[in-house]
């Protein structure tokens, strides 16, 4: 595994703290629980989708682009940190934004991400719900080439093999970090959406032999469809880093029990372990992803699968930028 080989641009903030959660810790009287801040990596408020930009930012420069396109959801933290990287790197960005949630208020459709994306002066368009976004954006990226632009398009997420690898680095820092401190660690948790982040990682700990069990918490597809995501681009980035079939199926863990109603509904439970957070821990996580992750961690840990002795560490893979999109939700629980 050598990624020094892959073009890449210093954007974040690296390595991201490790920490310990000792109130937490003492709250739920289980495991210790420590928490990997890619909440802090700096860009633009920000979060994991910077450590996949790396690559993605390299690559698109390597090719001459002058322009770079993605697609999310309205309040996507990686639409805000790819407009961000665009916008230091002296490139145009443009992103195709889904109403993947049908909410109307004012917070959800112009505050939080969406005013940083506009701040970073990325132009916005924003399209109906659509099964195969991917492809909506290829469209419309077929039209800024005709205008004339060199367009490279990012997927949504970040998430293929060249963006996976910004985890391929975090599975590295994380393992040499807690070698350098002392720490046994059992499991890895985080919230797992678009797959390259946990894909990233399955293909990291996979090439460095490592024992440390990794659970993604779902937060929207259901369990089966989510690993299999994840298992295809665990092996799609592991044949780019030639170690083809080192990922075995096995390897991938999701629970999808945490959704809820759905993506961008916060069920209850996140609301609390947010709350529980910034209450405990003055650590802000966000109510799409991270709040969910968390809230299946503290489950979790209340059943018992992970036990007092053991050691969890938790990404915070960031978005808490998205709580003020979500003002509501919190003001009308208070
Ligand atoms: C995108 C995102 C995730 C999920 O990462 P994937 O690589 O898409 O699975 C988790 N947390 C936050 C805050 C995100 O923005």
């Amino acid at each position: 595994m050598n990624l020094a080989r892959f073009p890449r641009i210093s954007l974040a903030h690296l390595p991201t703290p490790l920490e310990r959660l000792d109130n937490l810790t003492r709250v739920l009287n289980g495991p210790e629980i420590w928490i990997k801040r890619d909440d802090c990596t700096g860009l633009s408020t920000g979060g994991n989708k910077t450590r996949k930009l790396e690559f993605l930012m390299a690559a698109a420069q390597a090719e001459g682009a002058d322009t770079v396109i993605t697609q999310g959801a309205t309040q996507s933290n990686h639409a805000r940190q790819t407009a961000a990287a665009a916008s230091k790197l002296g490139m145009s960005c443009h992103l195709l934004l889904e109403d993947r949630t049908k909410k109307t208020d004012f917070d959800y459709t112009e505050n939080g991400n969406v005013l940083l994306d506009v701040l970073h002066g990325a132009t916005i368009e924003r399209c109906a719900s659509h099964p195969d976004m991917n492809g909506e954006m290829m469209k419309v990226a077929e039209k800024l080439k005709a205008a004339g632009k060199k367009v490279y398009a990012i997927p949504g997420g970040g998430s293929n093999p060249v963006g996976a690898l910004g985890y391929v680095n975090a599975a590295l820092e994380l393992v040499v970090q807690v070698n350098t401190m002392g720490l046994k660690v059992d499991h890895i948790v985080h919230a797992t959406g678009s797959a390259g982040t946990q894909a990233g990682l399955v293909a990291g700990l996979v090439g460095l032999n490592s024992d440390i069990k990794l659970l993604g918490i779902g937060v929207r597809a259901p369990k089966e469809k989510q690993e299999e995501n994840v298992f295809k681009l665990a092996c799609s980035t592991a044949d780019l880093l030639g170690m083809s079939d080192a990922v075995k199926r096995e390897h991938v863990m999701a629970n999808c029990d945490y959704v809820g109603e759905g993506y961008g509904f916060p069920p209850p439970a996140t609301i609390d372990a947010i709350r529980m957070l910034a209450k405990l821990e003055a650590i802000l996580l966000d109510p799409v992803y991270s709040g969910k992750g968390m809230s299946g961690l503290i489950d979790l840990v209340r059943k018992g699968h992970f036990r007092k002795g053991e050691t969890v560490v938790f990404i915070h893979t960031g978005g808490q930028i998205g709580l003020t999109a979500y003002a509501k939700d919190f003001l009308s629980n208070g």
